[in-house]
């Protein structure tokens, strides 16, 4: 039986023989069903026609896309270490271009998933890969094709590899999560952080396509929480967005005062 995928936010379903009638992830209002109806596809007929767009940004860091654009659209990053490969967040699409370059890369000793929106097809990288998919257990009820790999995580901090730790800062998901890649002095902050097209400036986001901003106590806290985290830079999941390469910090703060109080005129 197929596993059905949605055509507009690319998540994968667990194996039906009939096409589901709604999408969880599209009926949330974070979200949207668009105007022609929902639409669905499988792994193969993705396969026709789709492939994985990988770049090198950084040294040790790769970020990937599917090509067309699928789904959300967002890019998945594969961060090098001596203790493990992580895949940080993820695509819907896996072929086996993918998994060879993976696999020469050294494999995969974590996947993390920053919020539901990129659940994508996890269970399947999971199984692929044979490594556990780090999930925050204050989002379990997105989880729409369980699987044995998937590993449910609690409290606010864990470390996935040596060097490589995971906290979750909520606001845009009760468990929306953040990766900093501590010896880097990067954040992979998801949705959590919006990275606006200046790439000097954040914003805070409870919906992106329906243009909700997040309420101000849940900026003041992820400000709060992320004090205490040392970082320069910030990659944000859009290769439009891209990332805000230097003083990342203090763009955090600056921009946490905009958005809190208004902009200085
Ligand atoms: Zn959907």
């Amino acid at each position: 039986m197929p596993k059905f995928l949605c055509t507009t936010c690319g998540l994968q379903y667990s194996e039906n023989a009939i096409v589901p009638s709604r999408c969880v992830i599209c009926d949330d209002p974070r979200q949207f069903v668009p105007k022609t109806g929902q639409g669905w596809t499988t792994a193969e007929k993705l396969g026709v026609d789709h492939f994985n767009a990988f770049r090198k940004i950084a040294p040790d860091l790769f970020a990937f896309s599917t090509v067309p654009r699928f789904g959300i659209g967002q890019r998945a990053f594969l961060i090098i270490t001596s203790s493990g490969n992580v895949l940080w967040d993820c695509v819907s699409f896996l072929d086996s271009a993918t998994i060879e370059i993976i696999r020469l890369l050294g494999g995969l000793k974590a996947i993390a998933i920053s919020h539901p929106h990129f659940y994508s097809a996890i269970a399947t990288w999971g199984q692929t890969f044979g490594c556990p998919v780090f999930l925050h257990e204050a989002d379990k009820e997105w989880v729409v094709d369980p699987d044995p790999c998937i590993s449910f995580w609690t409290g606010e901090t864990k470390e996935i590899v040596p060097g490589i730790t995971i906290h979750r800062l909520g606001g845009h998901f009760p468990g929306s999560t953040v990766l900093h890649w501590i010896a880097r002095r990067a954040l992979f902050p998801g949705d959590t952080i919006l990275v606006t097209f200046d790439r000097e400036h954040v914003s805070f986001m409870w919906s992106y396509p329906n243009n909700v901003p997040l309420p101000a106590a849940d900026v003041e806290r992820i400000e709060s929480r992320l004090k205490k985290v040392e970082f320069d830079s910030i990659y944000s999941p859009f290769w439009e967005r891209g990332e805000i390469e230097r003083n990342a910090k203090e763009a955090v703060e600056q921009s946490v005062i905009r958005q809190l109080k208004g902009p200085e005129r």
